[in-house]
Protein backbone atom coordinates (compact mmCIF):
# COMPACT_ATOMS: atom_id res chain seq x y z
CA UNK A 1 0.00 0.00 0.00
CA UNK A 2 1.19 3.82 -1.03
CA UNK A 3 2.26 5.71 1.76
CA UNK A 4 0.98 9.12 3.24
CA UNK A 5 3.78 11.67 4.14
CA UNK A 6 2.91 14.63 5.41
CA UNK A 7 5.95 17.59 5.54
CA UNK A 8 4.64 20.35 7.56
CA UNK A 9 4.27 22.39 11.09
CA UNK A 10 3.49 20.96 14.53
CA UNK A 11 1.78 23.37 16.72
CA UNK A 12 1.21 23.57 20.55
CA UNK A 13 -2.53 24.95 20.50
CA UNK A 14 -3.89 26.99 23.05
CA UNK A 15 -7.49 27.45 22.21
CA UNK A 16 -9.56 30.05 24.82
CA UNK A 17 -13.91 29.65 24.19
CA UNK A 18 -15.06 33.07 24.56
CA UNK A 19 -18.34 34.78 24.41
CA UNK A 20 -17.42 36.59 20.96
CA UNK A 21 -14.54 37.64 19.40
CA UNK A 22 -12.70 40.49 21.24
CA UNK A 23 -12.54 43.98 19.79
CA UNK A 24 -9.25 45.80 19.24
CA UNK A 25 -7.72 46.91 22.84
CA UNK A 26 -10.42 44.85 24.57
CA UNK A 27 -9.44 42.37 27.58
CA UNK A 28 -11.96 39.55 28.34
CA UNK A 29 -12.13 36.45 30.31
CA UNK A 30 -12.05 32.70 28.70
CA UNK A 31 -14.57 30.26 29.96
CA UNK A 32 -12.60 27.41 29.16
CA UNK A 33 -8.90 26.81 27.87
CA UNK A 34 -7.25 23.90 26.56
CA UNK A 35 -4.23 22.63 25.17
CA UNK A 36 -3.63 20.08 22.15
CA UNK A 37 -1.42 19.36 19.68
CA UNK A 38 -2.22 20.86 16.29
CA UNK A 39 -0.59 23.06 13.47
CA UNK A 40 -1.80 22.21 9.15
CA UNK A 41 1.16 19.46 8.85
CA UNK A 42 0.19 17.36 12.20
CA UNK A 43 -3.76 17.90 12.13
CA UNK A 44 -3.54 16.37 8.52
CA UNK A 45 -1.33 14.00 9.47
CA UNK A 46 -3.77 12.94 11.86
CA UNK A 47 -6.69 13.25 9.74
CA UNK A 48 -4.56 10.68 7.21
CA UNK A 49 -3.55 8.10 9.83
CA UNK A 50 -7.19 7.95 10.62
CA UNK A 51 -8.24 6.55 7.01
CA UNK A 52 -5.64 3.77 7.51
CA UNK A 53 -3.01 5.14 5.40
CA UNK A 54 0.76 4.33 6.55
CA UNK A 55 1.41 8.02 7.27
CA UNK A 56 4.60 9.55 8.22
CA UNK A 57 4.74 13.11 9.79
CA UNK A 58 8.17 15.11 9.30
CA UNK A 59 7.39 18.23 11.54
CA UNK A 60 10.05 20.70 13.25
CA UNK A 61 10.15 21.34 16.80
CA UNK A 62 12.20 22.86 19.60
CA UNK A 63 13.92 21.05 22.15
CA UNK A 64 11.01 22.16 25.30
CA UNK A 65 8.40 20.94 26.99
CA UNK A 66 5.76 21.78 24.39
CA UNK A 67 7.74 19.43 21.58
CA UNK A 68 7.42 16.34 24.58
CA UNK A 69 3.52 16.82 24.71
CA UNK A 70 3.24 17.26 20.92
CA UNK A 71 5.28 14.19 20.79
CA UNK A 72 3.23 12.30 23.62
CA UNK A 73 -0.07 13.25 22.27
CA UNK A 74 0.11 11.93 18.72
CA UNK A 75 2.18 8.33 19.96
CA UNK A 76 -1.23 6.52 20.52
CA UNK A 77 -2.30 7.75 16.78
CA UNK A 78 -2.37 4.33 14.76
CA UNK A 79 -0.97 3.91 11.23
CA UNK A 80 1.02 7.45 12.53
CA UNK A 81 4.96 7.48 12.21
CA UNK A 82 6.75 10.50 13.02
CA UNK A 83 10.04 12.42 12.40
CA UNK A 84 10.97 15.41 14.66
CA UNK A 85 13.31 17.77 13.06
CA UNK A 86 14.89 19.74 15.86
CA UNK A 87 14.86 23.16 15.84
CA UNK A 88 16.91 25.86 17.78
CA UNK A 89 13.36 27.99 18.10
CA UNK A 90 10.64 27.18 20.84
CA UNK A 91 7.84 24.65 19.28
CA UNK A 92 5.79 26.61 17.45
CA UNK A 93 2.43 27.62 19.34
CA UNK A 94 -1.17 28.54 17.86
CA UNK A 95 -2.99 31.12 20.19
CA UNK A 96 -7.05 30.03 18.91
CA UNK A 97 -10.27 32.09 20.41
CA UNK A 98 -13.61 30.19 19.17
CA UNK A 99 -16.46 32.53 19.94
CA UNK A 100 -19.75 30.92 20.73
CA UNK A 101 -21.06 30.96 17.40
CA UNK A 102 -18.14 29.25 16.55
CA UNK A 103 -16.31 31.93 14.56
CA UNK A 104 -12.72 31.41 15.44
CA UNK A 105 -9.70 33.86 15.32
CA UNK A 106 -6.49 31.91 15.15
CA UNK A 107 -2.45 33.78 15.29
CA UNK A 108 0.35 31.22 15.03
CA UNK A 109 3.97 31.26 15.37
CA UNK A 110 6.50 30.03 12.34
CA UNK A 111 9.65 29.79 13.98
CA UNK A 112 10.46 26.25 13.83
CA UNK A 113 8.37 25.93 10.56
CA UNK A 114 10.51 28.62 8.91
CA UNK A 115 13.69 27.20 10.18
CA UNK A 116 13.51 23.92 8.22
CA UNK A 117 15.95 23.50 5.07
CA UNK A 118 16.27 22.49 1.24
CA UNK A 119 18.21 20.11 2.90
CA UNK A 120 15.98 18.40 5.26
CA UNK A 121 13.03 18.57 2.77
CA UNK A 122 15.43 16.90 0.37
CA UNK A 123 16.38 13.94 2.60
CA UNK A 124 12.79 13.08 3.52
CA UNK A 125 11.28 13.21 0.10
CA UNK A 126 14.71 10.92 -1.15
CA UNK A 127 12.65 7.95 0.41
CA UNK A 128 9.46 8.65 -1.47
CA UNK A 129 8.39 6.20 -3.56
CA UNK A 130 6.17 5.43 -7.07
CA UNK A 131 2.21 5.82 -5.72
CA UNK A 132 2.92 7.67 -2.59
CA UNK A 133 1.61 11.11 -1.57
CA UNK A 134 3.06 14.38 -0.37
CA UNK A 135 1.04 16.28 1.61
CA UNK A 136 2.35 20.59 2.20
CA UNK A 137 1.06 23.11 3.61
CA UNK A 138 2.14 26.96 3.46
CA UNK A 139 3.99 27.40 6.55
CA UNK A 140 7.37 26.25 5.11
CA UNK A 141 9.64 28.40 3.43
CA UNK A 142 8.76 29.14 -0.30
CA UNK A 143 11.93 27.06 -1.62
CA UNK A 144 11.57 24.09 0.42
CA UNK A 145 8.16 24.05 -0.30
CA UNK A 146 9.12 23.98 -3.85
CA UNK A 147 12.40 21.39 -3.87
CA UNK A 148 10.31 19.04 -2.08
CA UNK A 149 7.93 18.79 -4.47
CA UNK A 150 10.09 18.43 -7.21
CA UNK A 151 11.74 15.31 -5.42
CA UNK A 152 8.96 13.76 -4.83
CA UNK A 153 7.28 14.32 -8.26
CA UNK A 154 10.64 12.80 -9.53
CA UNK A 155 10.36 10.05 -7.75
CA UNK A 156 6.89 9.15 -8.70
CA UNK A 157 4.78 10.51 -6.02
CA UNK A 158 1.35 12.38 -5.80
CA UNK A 159 1.52 16.07 -4.26
CA UNK A 160 -1.14 18.18 -2.15
CA UNK A 161 -0.72 21.55 -1.62
CA UNK A 162 -2.87 22.97 0.61
CA UNK A 163 -2.87 26.80 0.22
CA UNK A 164 -3.07 28.06 3.86
CA UNK A 165 -1.65 30.06 5.02
CA UNK A 166 -1.01 32.01 2.39
CA UNK A 167 1.73 33.13 3.48
CA UNK A 168 3.97 33.67 0.54
CA UNK A 169 3.23 34.31 -3.15
CA UNK A 170 2.10 30.73 -4.48
CA UNK A 171 1.68 31.48 -8.58
CA UNK A 172 5.01 29.49 -9.25
CA UNK A 173 5.09 26.59 -6.99
CA UNK A 174 1.26 25.60 -7.73
CA UNK A 175 1.80 24.06 -10.83
CA UNK A 176 4.55 21.84 -9.31
CA UNK A 177 1.55 20.38 -6.91
CA UNK A 178 -0.82 17.28 -8.73
CA UNK A 179 -3.52 18.76 -6.14
CA UNK A 180 -3.95 22.05 -4.63
CA UNK A 181 -6.51 22.18 -1.67
CA UNK A 182 -7.60 25.92 -1.11
CA UNK A 183 -10.87 27.30 0.84
CA UNK A 184 -12.66 29.94 -0.70
CA UNK A 185 -10.93 33.17 0.45
CA UNK A 186 -7.65 31.35 -0.69
CA UNK A 187 -8.98 30.43 -4.20
CA UNK A 188 -10.05 33.84 -4.84
CA UNK A 189 -6.65 35.26 -3.51
CA UNK A 190 -4.85 33.01 -6.02
CA UNK A 191 -6.82 33.74 -8.63
CA UNK A 192 -6.92 37.27 -8.46
CA UNK A 193 -10.71 36.90 -8.05
CA UNK A 194 -11.53 35.45 -11.40
CA UNK A 195 -15.49 34.46 -11.91
CA UNK A 196 -14.34 31.28 -13.54
CA UNK A 197 -12.33 29.28 -11.04
CA UNK A 198 -11.65 26.15 -13.42
CA UNK A 199 -10.06 28.12 -16.15
CA UNK A 200 -8.21 30.62 -13.69
CA UNK A 201 -6.64 27.26 -12.20
CA UNK A 202 -5.64 25.85 -15.13
CA UNK A 203 -3.90 29.07 -16.82
CA UNK A 204 -2.30 28.45 -13.48
CA UNK A 205 -0.77 25.23 -14.32
CA UNK A 206 -2.99 23.59 -11.71
CA UNK A 207 -4.11 20.34 -12.94
CA UNK A 208 -6.72 19.67 -9.99
CA UNK A 209 -7.65 22.20 -7.90
CA UNK A 210 -10.45 21.50 -4.96
CA UNK A 211 -12.03 24.56 -3.17
CA UNK A 212 -13.38 23.74 -0.39
CA UNK A 213 -16.58 26.29 0.83
CA UNK A 214 -17.49 25.68 4.59
CA UNK A 215 -21.28 24.57 4.92
CA UNK A 216 -21.69 24.36 0.88
CA UNK A 217 -19.26 21.30 0.71
CA UNK A 218 -16.48 21.86 -2.30
CA UNK A 219 -15.83 22.51 -6.06
CA UNK A 220 -13.42 20.07 -7.88
CA UNK A 221 -11.74 21.01 -10.74
CA UNK A 222 -10.35 17.97 -12.13
CA UNK A 223 -8.66 18.33 -15.39
CA UNK A 224 -11.07 20.09 -17.21
CA UNK A 225 -13.95 18.15 -15.25
CA UNK A 226 -16.05 20.23 -12.87
CA UNK A 227 -17.72 18.72 -9.76
CA UNK A 228 -19.63 20.06 -7.05
CA UNK A 229 -19.27 17.84 -3.70
CA UNK A 230 -22.19 19.34 -1.03
CA UNK A 231 -21.49 18.93 2.73
CA UNK A 232 -24.33 17.04 5.42
CA UNK A 233 -25.78 20.00 6.99
CA UNK A 234 -24.84 19.68 10.24
CA UNK A 235 -24.87 22.41 13.72
CA UNK A 236 -21.46 23.70 13.31
CA UNK A 237 -20.26 24.20 17.20
CA UNK A 238 -16.37 25.06 16.27
CA UNK A 239 -14.61 24.99 12.40
CA UNK A 240 -11.10 25.22 13.67
CA UNK A 241 -9.24 22.27 11.82
CA UNK A 242 -11.92 21.64 9.43
CA UNK A 243 -10.07 22.13 6.27
CA UNK A 244 -7.35 20.11 7.62
CA UNK A 245 -9.24 17.29 8.30
CA UNK A 246 -10.72 17.35 4.73
CA UNK A 247 -6.88 18.01 3.74
CA UNK A 248 -5.52 14.58 5.89
CA UNK A 249 -8.62 12.19 4.70
CA UNK A 250 -8.58 13.42 1.66
CA UNK A 251 -5.14 12.15 1.29
CA UNK A 252 -5.36 9.52 3.58
CA UNK A 253 -8.13 7.83 0.86
CA UNK A 254 -6.02 8.42 -2.46
CA UNK A 255 -2.79 6.43 -0.98
CA UNK A 256 -5.57 3.83 -0.41
CA UNK A 257 -6.53 3.97 -4.14
CA UNK A 258 -9.53 5.35 -4.08
CA UNK A 259 -11.42 7.95 -6.72
CA UNK A 260 -10.62 11.50 -6.77
CA UNK A 261 -14.83 12.22 -6.42
CA UNK A 262 -14.86 9.14 -3.29
CA UNK A 263 -12.06 10.60 -1.43
CA UNK A 264 -13.22 14.11 -1.46
CA UNK A 265 -17.02 13.50 -0.91
CA UNK A 266 -16.00 10.73 2.01
CA UNK A 267 -13.19 13.85 3.56
CA UNK A 268 -16.23 16.36 3.17
CA UNK A 269 -18.21 14.62 6.02
CA UNK A 270 -15.33 14.06 7.81
CA UNK A 271 -15.07 17.75 7.79
CA UNK A 272 -18.33 18.47 8.41
CA UNK A 273 -18.72 15.59 11.51
CA UNK A 274 -15.20 17.37 12.82
CA UNK A 275 -16.99 21.12 13.26
CA UNK A 276 -20.15 19.61 15.16
CA UNK A 277 -17.35 19.04 17.85
CA UNK A 278 -15.19 21.65 19.69
CA UNK A 279 -11.59 22.79 19.70
CA UNK A 280 -9.01 21.19 16.84
CA UNK A 281 -7.25 17.64 17.10
CA UNK A 282 -9.89 16.31 19.95
CA UNK A 283 -12.92 16.94 17.42
CA UNK A 284 -11.28 15.15 14.12
CA UNK A 285 -13.36 11.73 13.20
CA UNK A 286 -12.11 8.08 15.09
CA UNK A 287 -10.17 5.84 13.13
CA UNK A 288 -13.90 3.86 13.81
CA UNK A 289 -15.98 7.00 12.48
CA UNK A 290 -14.00 7.01 9.22
CA UNK A 291 -14.45 3.74 8.51
CA UNK A 292 -18.08 3.64 8.61
CA UNK A 293 -18.21 7.02 6.28
CA UNK A 294 -16.12 4.57 3.83
CA UNK A 295 -18.79 2.04 4.12
CA UNK A 296 -21.39 4.19 4.00
CA UNK A 297 -20.24 6.40 0.60
CA UNK A 298 -19.01 2.64 -0.92
CA UNK A 299 -21.18 3.59 -4.19
CA UNK A 300 -21.18 7.17 -3.73
CA UNK A 301 -22.64 8.99 -7.19
CA UNK A 302 -21.59 12.52 -7.75
CA UNK A 303 -23.48 15.24 -9.66
CA UNK A 304 -21.79 16.97 -12.32
CA UNK A 305 -22.18 20.69 -12.76
CA UNK A 306 -20.80 22.31 -16.17
CA UNK A 307 -19.75 26.21 -14.81
CA UNK A 308 -19.36 25.81 -11.55
P1 LIG B 1 -10.65 25.96 8.74
O1 LIG B 1 -9.65 27.04 8.40
O2 LIG B 1 -11.76 26.41 9.63
O3 LIG B 1 -10.01 24.70 9.19
P2 LIG B 1 -11.08 26.04 5.91
O4 LIG B 1 -11.38 27.48 5.75
O5 LIG B 1 -9.75 25.54 5.47
O6 LIG B 1 -11.38 25.54 7.38
P3 LIG B 1 -13.70 25.33 4.93
O7 LIG B 1 -13.97 25.50 3.48
O8 LIG B 1 -14.28 26.36 5.85
O9 LIG B 1 -12.15 25.15 5.11
O10 LIG B 1 -14.25 23.93 5.43
C1 LIG B 1 -13.69 22.69 5.02
C2 LIG B 1 -14.75 21.63 5.07
O11 LIG B 1 -15.28 21.56 6.41
C3 LIG B 1 -15.97 21.91 4.19
O12 LIG B 1 -15.78 21.46 2.88
C4 LIG B 1 -17.06 21.15 4.94
O13 LIG B 1 -17.01 19.78 4.62
C5 LIG B 1 -16.67 21.32 6.39
N1 LIG B 1 -17.37 22.47 7.00
C6 LIG B 1 -16.84 23.66 7.37
N2 LIG B 1 -17.81 24.47 7.91
C7 LIG B 1 -18.95 23.75 7.89
C8 LIG B 1 -20.30 24.00 8.32
N3 LIG B 1 -20.66 25.18 8.87
N4 LIG B 1 -21.22 23.02 8.11
C9 LIG B 1 -20.89 21.84 7.55
N5 LIG B 1 -19.63 21.55 7.14
C10 LIG B 1 -18.67 22.48 7.30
Amino acid sequence: MSGVLVLGNATLDVIQRVQRLPAAGETMLASATIRCAGGKGLNQAIAAARTGARTRLVAPVGCDGDAVFLAESVAREASLMTTWLACQAATDLSVIWVAQDGENVIVSSADCAHAVTGEQARDVCGALADGDMLVMQGNLKCEVTRLAAQIARARGARCVLNTAPLDWDMTDTLRLFDIITANEGEAKSLTRGAVQLGAAFRELGVGTAIVTQGPKGALIFDQGRDIRIAAPQVTARDTAGAGDVFVGTLAGLLAQGRTLSDAATIAIHAASLSVTRANTTPSFPTQAELAALVETFQNIQTSQVPHA
